[in-house]
């Protein structure tokens, strides 16, 4: 059944559809169209609720499908007046919050308030776990793959969904829908599906809809034979591409750069260090390691022209997950040169001349993101703790 009653709900241009069954549970957020011209998760979407609606499926919880900027999908483009997934930062949103109707603002600044009052109107209704599936698609040919600010019920909610697991690309671009979701306490997963006007997106989205319900508990897997149609089709996509990568460069792009991507990289195609693999107006542009090519930029708007990503071994995911639980995140300030920020909390400074044999590596694996760098002195902050259950990880 797919319903809506509240009288702010009948009206939202944003909902693709709501459907559950009376029956307490956790709440899936799909979020399609953050990007104007990714309309492939909202298609995916769609899909899902005719499916449900029509079989009658049962649910534990409720499914929710929510659009980003409306505007910029009804006009085909990524974005109208600027990138709406770089403007997640909380100071904005307070700022933003005051502003009220916001009559001057940009296109992207009404859409930013449309979709907060949605979305926090979905959370306060939910009784449940609430996650979040952000689903996009790049300008690149490649596989499916899941993307995620690196904590634990994150991980374990991506790690069901049967594609290659991206790590720390948040450490690279600020403002992002889901860092905000995260910092709310709820679970987050961002999917790339594929090239925007490959209809094969719509297909891998829809997928990993299916298993984001089974992945949340939220179907019986022996009701709904989609799921392992789903997991097959998934594990098909990612047989031949390494599980987990961590991104650990971006190459950004300026206003004016001519920026060029050499033709027929595809996502996830391995590069060596010192392959040209883009021109702009300072000439060729030089790959900075060994790995692999993330979202080669082709066409359109945008400002990250490349990413390059290392491989993590599965190994070091079942240690980081190990120390997490022995807290050891929670000691991590005893080591010398490092020591507890003293108005932010759970940020610590890291005196890297002290700290020399401390990559940053070891605070990625404690749950800690980067925040910045000034000479010699990295600031480093723990992701948002999730509650769930009362626990804390
Ligand atoms: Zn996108």
């Amino acid at each position: 059944m797919i319903r809506d009653n509240s009288p702010e709900g009948a009206t939202d241009q944003r909902l693709i559809g709501v459907y559950d069954q009376g029956c307490q549970g956790p709440t899936l957020v799909c979020l399609g169209g953050v990007h104007g011209n990714e309309p492939a998760g909202i298609h995916a979407a769609k899909r899902v609720f005719e499916t449900l609606t029509k079989q009658r499926i049962a649910i534990r919880g409720r499914m929710v499908g929510v659009i980003g900027n409306v505007e910029a999908l009804r006009q085909g483009v990524r974005h109208v007046d600027v990138d709406f997934n770089r403007i997640w930062m909380s100071d904005r949103i307070s700022r933003l919050n005051g502003n009220g109707s916001g009559e001057t603002a940009s296109v992207e600044d009404r859409e930013q308030m449309g979709l907060l009052s949605t979305l926090h109107r979905v959370f306060a209704e939910s009784q449940d776990e609430v996650f979040v599936l952000d689903m996009h698609t790049m300008s690149a040919d490649g596989e499916p793959f899941a993307l995620f600010g690196d904590t634990l019920p994150n991980r374990r909610f991506a790690s069901r969904l049967h594609a290659p697991l991206i790590l720390g690309l948040e450490e690279h671009i600020d403002g992002v829908v889901l860092d905000y979701v995260n910092s709310l306490g709820h679970v987050t997963v961002g999917v790339e599906g594929g090239r925007h006007d490959d209809p094969g997106s719509i297909d891998f989205i829809e997928a990993i809809i299916w298993l984001a319900l089974a992945s949340a508990d939220m179907i019986r897997e022996a009701d709904v034979p989609q799921v392992a149609s789903a997991r097959e089709r998934m594990s098909a996509s990612s047989r031949n591409l390494p599980p987990v990568v961590e991104v650990c460069y971006r190459h950004p792009i300026a206003d004016g750069d001519a920026f060029q991507m050499k033709p027929g990289y595809r996502n996830f195609q391995p590069v060596r260090e010192g392959e040209i693999l883009a021109h702009d107006k300072n000439g060729p542009i030089h790959c900075p390691e060994d790995g692999y090519i993330l979202l080669p930029f082709y066409q359109g708007l945008g400002n990250d022209g490349f990413f390059i990503g290392r491989e993590v071994k599965v190994g070091w995911l079942k240690v980081s997950s190990l120390l997490r639980r022995m807290r050891l995140d929670a000691v991590v300030h005893w080591l010398p040169g490092v020591k507890r920020h003293p108005t932010m909390k759970d940020n610590l400074i890291v005196n890297q001349s002290r700290a020399k044999w401390y990559a940053l590596e070891i605070f990625h694996l404690l749950g800690f993101r980067k925040r910045r760098l000034e000479g010699d002195t990295l600031v480093v902050g723990r992701r948002k703790p999730h509650l769930a259950n009362g626990r804390r990880f």
